[in-house]
């Protein structure tokens, strides 16, 4: 017989209005968004309030004061957030062995076997209560065999409330509801299957696997699962999500200051868009130095989650100049992202205008296009023999890429 799966889906109410309003009580029950405030900024978050009025979030902070005057603006600040989140997961990771931290505010657990001491349901109502009593935030979840069918049940439960699909009920749960709730249905997607009048799931459900697979190619039947309520796909526990790193090992042992800050960034800007094209957020950072002793000491920093190349960048910079003390000649520097979160551009939006956005989606799709070295920051080619492209005339080895442990 199939072993029986319990998974948890967890999800902070809109976590950054949800904060803010811990913080402040004032801010109860009124129009809230959260966001950049200069001219170009951008809404990060948005309270339930604003979204009738056509707010959301990734939108022009502009046009949501038009569309929403009386809404209160906050300027977000990730350090406050980042600190909640963690506070969150030491909650869940005291009472749930093994989870994992999809993005800043939200979790899965697998709850098998609980079932056998306390019931599934109960357990899960119990940890969603010491939740909200201990960290004060609402948080959300949804119940049943896959992290699929939970997480559109966390959406249908939301705001802050709980909903269980029992075993066996997953089709008839998804059939009324839109497609657009499959997750990976982005908005092209989402679009073919309207213009093909399909727009609830349960249509989908009736379609046979082929003719999906005939319109939206491979991802055809991923979605025809997930309509279907099909999905086996693992958690993955925290303590095991990626890192990324990069490091370098000079031809010529150096004390060249230009060289290896030239090298630094170049591998700091490397591992940056990588985070951004997996959708990730890193809250840890570390710099390494070898000596030509062969001694190697590291320094590592709790940061606030981002992707971001200036937010990283002077970090990383900063660590390397309280690391390096010994003026002995370096073999090796090398630069790790770690404590990995799934989340996007939302986290910098606080101080990020949306020309300085604009500039991060351009440079990372000319990379999608032609690769990863073919943007360069002005800084990079300080460096008279390093830059982001192998140079022929000096022999040294390009720097090397990332790579990516589990
Ligand atoms: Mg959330």
């Amino acid at each position: 017989m199939k072993e029986k799966r319990a998974i948890i889906h967890l999800d902070l109410d809109t976590f950054f209005v949800s904060v803010e309003r811990l913080l402040n009580s004032e801010l109860q029950h009124r129009p809230l968004i959260v966001g950049g405030l200069g001219d170009r900024g951008v809404v990060a978050a948005c309270s339930y309030e604003t979204r009738k009025f056509g707010v959301h979030s990734g939108m022009a902070m502009k046009i949501a004061r038009q569309l929403c005057p009386q809404a209160v603006v906050i300027k977000g600040d990730s350090s406050t957030y980042t600190k909640y989140s963690h506070q969150v997961s030491e909650i869940i990771k005291s009472r749930v062995p093994s989870f994992e931290k999809a993005s800043i505010d939200e979790f899965y657990a697998d709850l098998s076997g609980m079932d056998k001491f306390f019931g599934t349901y109960k357990f899960a109502t119990e940890l969603r209560q010491a939740i909200i009593r201990e960290s004060g935030l609402p948080i959300s979840f949804g119940l049943s065999q896959n992290k699929v069918v939970s997480k559109i049940a966390t959406g249908e439960a939301k705001p802050n409330n709980q909903k269980f699909i029992e075993e066996g009920a997953e089709k008839s749960f998804l059939a009324p509801l839109s497609v657009r709730k499959i997750p990976l249905i982005g908005s092209k997607t989402f679009q073919t299957l309207i213009n093909l009048g399909v727009s609830d799931i349960g249509t989908i459900q009736q379609m046979p696997v082929e003719m999906l697979e005939g319109v939206l190619g491979k991802n055809g039947r991923t979605i025809w699962k997930r309509a279907n309520g099909i999905d086996d796909s693992p958690i993955i526990p925290f303590h095991e999500r990626k890192s990324l790193s990069a490091e370098r090992t000079f031809h010529k042992d150096t004390t060249n200051m230009v060289q290896l800050q030239a090298t630094l960034v170049a591998m700091t800007e490397n591992l940056a868009y990588q985070l951004r094209r997996g959708n990730k957020l890193t809250a840890t950072v570390s710099v390494k130095i070898r000596y030509s002793d062969f001694q190697t000491y590291t320094k590592q920093a709790k940061i606030a989650y981002t992707s971001a190349d200036h937010i990283l960048i002077p970090k990383i910079e900063e660590l390397f100049r309280q690391l390096y003390d010994r003026r002995l000649l370096i073999r090796l520097i090398g630069v790790k992202f770690s404590g990995l979160v799934g989340g996007n551009y939302q986290i910098n939006l606080f101080d990020d205008s949306e020309s300085m956005l604009n500039l991060y989606h351009s440079m990372d799709k000319i990379r999608n296009r032609f690769g990863d070295h073919s943007v360069i920051r002005a800084a990079t080619l300080g460096g008279t023999s390093v830059g982001r492209m192998h140079n022929p005339f000096n022999g040294e080895p390009p720097i090397l890429h990332a790579h990516r442990q589990q």
